[in-house]
């Protein structure tokens, strides 16, 4: 990844309203890939990488609840980080409320500002947030790898399918 200290680590929407069992918008795989996560997000630390979360922060009356069930209402236990992977300090969290982290956020910036051009994606939904923030960040130029052990999506064959599509047409470095 070239000079580690242009590089962040993203961790994206492990919120309670997609982690927790029965959860509105729950992702049973996201529970399983937490361990690894948690070693990925240590190493990051240790090696000075920042460790950015990107959550999802709905309005109440949020357009995208036309589509999905409510979740993730700012500042409600719901749209919290979970505990097992709670933000340390020097840690960064990005609020956004689309499927991309760029949208409508200061990511951009804030990266920039940190001299950040390559992005490793973690998080969920495979083929949702991280799929579409893959995308956004490959259009306005970083180099972005996406970590297969801390994906998760719905469906293995959603996850496949996302990954797949990152490699091929993003160039995404799937690793
Ligand atoms: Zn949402």
């Amino acid at each position: 990844m070239g000079n580690e200290r242009r590089a962040a680590l993203l961790v994206v929407d492990m919120l309670n309203d997609f982690v927790l069992p029965g959860a509105p918008l729950e992702v049973p795989a996201a529970r399983a890939i937490m361990p690894v996560m948690r070693r990925r997000m240590d190493e990051a630390r240790q090696a000075g990488i920042p460790v950015v979360f990107v959550c999802d922060a709905h309005a109440e009356d949020d357009p995208e609840f036309k589509i999905w069930p409510v979740h993730a209402v700012k500042d409600t236990l719901g749209a919290a980080i979970v505990d097992e992977l709670s933000p340390q300090a020097g840690d960064l969290v990005v609020d956004k409320t689309t499927h991309s982290a760029f949208y409508g956020t200061r990511l951009e910036e804030i990266l920039k500002e940190n001299g950040i051009r390559h992005l490793t994606i973690t998080g969920i939904l495979t083929n949702i947030c991280v799929f579409f923030t893959a995308a956004d960040a490959v259009m306005r130029g970083f180099g972005v790898e996406v970590a297969r052990d801390s994906v998760a999506a719905l469906t293995s064959d959603e996850n496949n399918f996302a990954l797949d599509q990152m490699a091929k047409v993003l160039k995404v470095g799937v690793i």
